[in-house]
């Protein structure tokens, strides 16, 4: 309850410091035959200019600071101190006094003015941004599942945050003007966007969309800027660190797949007697995977690539940490000298010792781990779940069984959530290539996948 009063006690001061300023520094222009127009009046009140209009001549003169704007009723031409300017259109008289094209204060007084004085088509509004004050663009980019309002200007500019719940935003931008255009008003995830100016301060006020669970809001600089993002996805809420808005889902509702499938680009990992090439093999399990695992309504999942394009082990692994991931999935074949060798394996991490991998592609050496590199040793006991999930489930596939071991697996250093390295049959065995080859096998093992992936969540993860 005290909140509440405090809250709308602040609104209310808000109303008041800007209304009153606000009227004499905006203007609202009036639209004629299609074209926006401004008063004498009104002119002379943004410029801060002494006015001097004659009926029977039908001149009109702004005295601004000195210099002279003449204007004549019917004439595109507009005469500032001795340059003359021509308009794309005549100055028109209109309930007794002369009315001015926007494009004066747009286009042409700027080259003569220091003064600053911005068209905003939007709002149909001049208005004028004193100096000491940093012009702000606002825009909106907006979809469905992320709406952004980002504020950006060429100064650090200060902000707070005046409310914040699900029914409105309110963010006041200290020494800010408007420049620019003004965005869209709604869009996405918001229901009205509305800038008010006044007082030296610009109100941002956002109305969210209902569906709306979550927000962020913060600096980035160089540009400067202040965003404001909305989510209607809880997934993707939690993925990208944004605070939950209203009702907090209860933590264990949603989880954060990440999907790795190995090698890409001119690392093209195992190729196997008759060309199949284990990149494109890894790509298609991992996107037929996405496609079922994102089906079920509980997991957000994300690949580490989408395309055959390469990547560091490293920027894999920190990817999938900055999504905060909570299962880490790398997908690959093997390959062995002997073509003898066959069947499925999962590997789990381990620093140093124990079995090698089979494969030396996937091997770790015998360097000296990193604390960072070492991180999934954290999580051997979920990572072993995980990984006797997933073999649980593969073993309908038409793949031999092999093992689940430990590992110095580099695929997965540094990845900070329980892991696994799934290696899908060896590429170098004719027969496990002869079903690798098969798109309905490969649909199989990505269905497999998700299937112990799904059983792997639904057994608490542990
Ligand atoms: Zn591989």
């Amino acid at each position: 309850m005290r909140r509440r009063s405090i809250h709308s006690l602040l609104v209310c001061l808000l109303l008041v410091a800007v209304s009153p300023s606000a009227a004499s520094e905006a203007r609202r222009a009036s639209e004629i035959d299609g074209r926006y127009y401004v008063s004498i009046n009104d002119a002379a009140l943004l410029l801060g200019a002494t006015k001097f209009w004659k009926v029977e001549t039908r001149k009109a003169v702004l005295n601004v600071e000195g210099t002279r704007i003449r204007l004549t009723v019917g004439s595109p031409v507009v005469v500032v101190g001795d340059r003359a300017f021509v308009l794309t259109a005549p100055v028109l008289f209109r309930s007794g006094m002369p009315y001015v094209p926007v494009e004066l204060f747009s286009d042409i007084l700027p080259q003569v003015f220091q003064k600053r004085i911005v068209w905003n088509p939007a709002n149909k509004t001049l208005s004028v941004i004193r100096s000491g004050m940093t012009p702000v663009v606002v825009s909106l980019e907006p979809s469905e599942e992320l709406t952004y309002v980002t504020i950006e200007s060429a100064e650090r500019i200060d902000y707070s945050p005046i409310s914040l719940s699900s029914e409105s935003f309110i963010i006041l931008l200290e020494d800010a003007g408007v420049a620019g255009t003004l965005p869209a008003r709604e869009g996405g995830l918001v229901k009205k966007l509305e800038l008010e100016e006044g007082g030296g301060r610009i109100a941002v006020r956002i109305r969210p969309d209902s569906r709306v669970v979550g927000y962020v809001l913060k600096r980035e600089s160089g540009p400067d800027r202040i965003i404001i993002g909305f989510t209607s996805s809880a997934l993707r809420m939690r993925a990208l660190g944004f605070t939950p808005l209203g009702v907090e889902l209860p933590r264990g509702m949603y989880r954060v797949v990440v999907l790795d499938p190995g090698h890409g680009g001119k690392d093209m990992g195992v190729r196997g007697e008759n060309g199949t090439l284990e990149k494109n093999l890894t790509l298609q399990i991992a996107r037929e995977a996405r496609t079922i695992l994102t089906r079920a309504g509980n997991l957000e999942v994300f690949l580490t690539r989408d395309d055959d394009s390469q990547q560091s082990l490293e920027s894999r692994a920190s990817r999938a940490n900055a999504l905060q991931g909570d299962i880490y999935v790398s997908i690959h074949c093997d390959g062995y000298p002997s073509s003898l060798a066959r069947g499925y394996s999962i590997e789990v991490f381990k620093a140093s010792g124990g079995l090698q991998s089979l494969s030396p592609r996937h091997k770790g050496g015998a360097v000296t781990l990193s604390s960072w590199q070492r991180v999934p040793e954290g999580y051997t006991r979920s990572s072993l779940a995980l990984a006797s999930a997933l073999s649980g489930s593969l073993g309908a596939t038409g793949l031999r069984e092999l093992s689940v071991r430990k590992a110095p697996v580099l695929a997965l250093e540094g990845v900070d959530m329980p892991s696994v390295l799934v290696n899908c049959g060896f590429l170098t065995s004719g027969e496990d290539e002869s079903i690798l080859a098969r798109s309905s096998s490969r649909s199989e093992i990505a269905a497999a996948i998700a299937e112990g992936i799904q059983n792997f969540v639904r057994q608490g993860m542990r």
